[in-house]
């Protein structure tokens, strides 16, 4: 490297004599008569050091080592200076424009040593400069300290990771890394190289500080961002990052097998809607809160997405381990949570997965879990599944089907079938509950139980059930106009229907337009979605009632036990699920049920179905409590319009008295 020397002086004899005495040397000498001229040289050509006499007319030396520690810092300078100018000279010195000065008369060797030392500066300068270049163009924030931990460099990316506005040189390291508690300072600060990760509360991240040992005592950290962490701010409930990155490490580091578990809010779209977003996270949060209270001891608990959390914990459960491991979690869903001036019953539909069977990484292990859960059953009944292999080849399956479904109102492959249900004791037919089905092109008929939940995953519920109602208020037209004995039209209504504004304004002009009774059509709403927010569905349930129609809760016992909100409802109907049907010829705690049902509906003035009735048991059973109607198997099973015609021709279905082997044979 060429290594150059610009002399200035405005004395031409002091810059001959400057020449001479470096003629021998190994540098190459420019010269500059004045301030001016050196800084046009500076600007044209790469220097090294500069020597300049301090006094000069126009730029004193001083001001002009000023000048060019600013506009060129990494060049050296060397004043020659006489005792008059010390002043000025102990300025630049200070100020650091200046690396040394040379008082006249000089000795020819010290001049020589002092450009020897000017270029070990020069280069020194150098490296550091190199070095912070390396730093500043590092990926990862960095930040060096000397041996006590007072930072002596920070790079931009750690300004603004850590958010640094202040100067922190000299600062000691716990002032630039807050979220480091003192002995994982400690910790970090001993060692050839150091690394832990931490949760910085403050802006929610998580982050990765590595620390190396540096020569000369110096120490050099480095911080990574590894992810933002959740939005609900409860420190402990992890991001999905942050679950899948925990859970990843698990499963490298752990011998046994992990089970991980995924837990799905029922309908709370419904919360979304009723609530408001702020209010829906703030119970999100309230949730969030009570899950990880109550989570099995050594599992971690995050959030998925919305309405979605995960959890995993090492071992490999059996379906009973989980199961009971989850009552404990669950156990404070099963009353109302009192939330917002509301009380509101939150349920989950909960999907298992174990590794290294249904999965080997964090990200396939909990997919097969969502994939369980997604399979669950919205009711209440199978709510925890464990994830099985054919659910992943039924997915494809699915999603054929699901793309036939859009394509089936316009195929026409929809109809309804209407099942009757029959007045006890005097076997009349009383009413109709109106039942879906879809003529799949290649598949059969398909059941609602399969193509309803699809429909509402997928927002197909709001055409399907327009055209439901659309089709049952239309056939009871043509019924009235055939002029058959008067009975009740039932229509099954899903959750998402009831969460539409528009659907007072759809019953309404149904019921215009097909010139019906309202107090002929009868609309019927699960429990389990009649429970979940029972304020809101107060609301709605008065401005269907308001319209003159009947109301039904339906799948009645399944959900949660209402029993003291029941008299608030203004619904007609109770309609007992099958499942206590089912159980009434079987065990006592099913008749002991039905009984206190059907009594206190009767105290309520409120009229009881019970649905699934198949044998003569069950209905003798039932007729005893003083069940108001019987729907189910034993009378008829869903039944065309046509064949429904008839049913209502041939009343009564049954006489008490004189049948005891069972009653008039179904027809379709
Ligand atoms: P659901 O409202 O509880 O309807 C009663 C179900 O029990 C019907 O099943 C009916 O066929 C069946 N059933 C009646 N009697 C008996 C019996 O004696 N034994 C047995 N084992 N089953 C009996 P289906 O028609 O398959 O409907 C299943 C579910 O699909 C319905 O349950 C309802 O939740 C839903 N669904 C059906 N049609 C509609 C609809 O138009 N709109 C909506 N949103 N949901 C519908
Ligand atoms: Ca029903
Ligand atoms: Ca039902």
């Amino acid at each position: 490297m060429l290594r150059r020397v610009l002399l200035v002086d405005d004395e031409a004899a002091m810059r001959s004599a400057l020449k001479r005495q470096l003629r021998a040397t190994e540098y190459e000498v420019l010269v500059a008569g004045s301030g001016k001229e050196a800084l046009d040289i500076l600007a044209a050509t790469e220097v090294q050091v500069v020597v300049s006499d301090v006094r000069m007319p126009e730029m004193t030396g001083d001001v002009l080592m000023t000048r060019i520690k600013h506009q060129y810092p990494e060049v050296v300078g060397i004043l020659l200076t006489g005792y008059a100018e010390l002043n000025a000279v102990i300025r630049v010195l200070n100020e650091g424009a200046v690396f040394r000065f040379l008082q006249k008369p000089w000795e020819p060797e010290a001049l020589l040593d002092c450009l020897h030392d000017a270029f070990v500066c020069w280069q020194e300068k150098q490296q550091v400069n190199d070095q912070h270049t390396y730093l500043e163009n590092h990926e990862h924030a960095l930040l060096e300290t000397d041996a006590e931990g007072r930072t002596l460099y920070v790079n931009q990316k750690a300004v603004r990771l850590l958010n640094i506005n202040e100067d922190i040189s000299g600062a000691p390291l716990e002032a630039v890394l807050p979220m480091l508690r003192p002995e994982q300072l400690l910790y970090l600060a001993s060692g050839e190289q150091r690394q832990l990760e931490v949760q910085d509360k403050t802006n929610g991240q998580m982050l990765r500080v590595s620390s190396q040992a540096l020569h000369s005592e110096r120490r050099m950290f480095r911080v990574e961002k590894l992810f933002e962490l959740d939005t609900l701010a409860i420190p402990e409930l992890l991001s999905r990052q942050e679950l899948l990155y925990q859970l990843d490490r698990l499963l490298l580091s752990s011998g046994e097998p992990v089970t991980a578990i995924y837990l799905d809010i029922n309908g709370f779209r419904r919360f979304n809607d009723s609530l408001g977003y702020q209010q829906a996270d703030r119970l999100l949060a309230m949730i969030a809160a009570e899950l990880l209270k109550a989570k099995p001891e050594g599992a971690s608990l995050g959030r998925m997405s919305g309405d979605e959390f995960a959890l995993f914990i090492a071992g490999g459960f059996s379906l009973a381990d989980i199961c009971g491991q989850l009552e404990a979690m669950l156990l404070p869903f099963h009353d109302l949570i009192h939330f917002a001036g509301r009380e509101l019953h939150v349920a989950f539909r909960v999907g298992y997965a174990r590794s290294p069977v249904d999965g080997q990484d964090a990200d396939e292990l909990l997919r097969n879990a969502q994939v369980a859960a997604n399979t669950a059953s919205r009711g209440g009944r199978r709510t925890v599944v464990c994830y099985q292999q054919h659910m992943n080849t039924h997915d494809s399956e699915f999603v054929s089907l699901q793309s036939d479904l859009y394509r089936s109102l316009e195929r026409d492959q929809l109809f309804v079938l209407y099942q009757p249900k029959v007045s006890m004791p005097d076997g009349r037919i009383a009413g109709a509950e109106a039942l879906i089905r879809w003529e799949h092109g290649t598949r059969g008929v398909i059941s609602p139980s399969v193509f309803i939940p699809m429909a509402e995953e997928n927002g197909l519920i709001d055409p399907i059930g327009d055209w439901v109602l659309a089709a049952a208020s239309a056939q009871k037209r043509i019924w009235e106009a055939q002029q058959v004995p008067d009975f009740v039209l039932s229509v099954n209504l899903s959750g998402r229907q009831l969460e539409d504004d528009a659907l007072l304004d759809r019953v309404r002009d149904l019921i215009q337009q097909n010139a019906l009774h309202a107090s002929q059509i009868e609309l019927e709403i699960t429990e389990t979605f009649l429970m979940q927010d029972i304020s809101h569905s107060l609301e709605l349930l008065r401005g269907l009632k308001a319209l003159g129609v009947r109301l039904a809760i339906d799948d009645f016992g399944t959900g949660y036990s209402s029993l003291n909100y029941l008299h608030q409802l203004p619904v007609d109907t109770l309609k007992i699920d099958r499942s206590f049907v089912t159980g009434l010829g079987q065990n006592h705690e099913a008749f002991e049920l039905v009984k206190n049902i059907i009594h206190l509906s009767h105290d309520m003035g409120k009229r009881v179905v019970a649905e699934g009735v198949e044998t003569r048991e069950q209905l003798d059973i039932l007729t005893g409590l003083q069940c108001d109607e019987i729907q189910g198997f034993f009378f008829s099973p869903p039944v065309s319009a046509d064949s429904f015609r008839e049913l209502l021709e041939n009343q009564p279905l049954i006489m008490l008295d004189v049948t005891t082997e069972g009653a008039v044979p179904a027809r379709i």
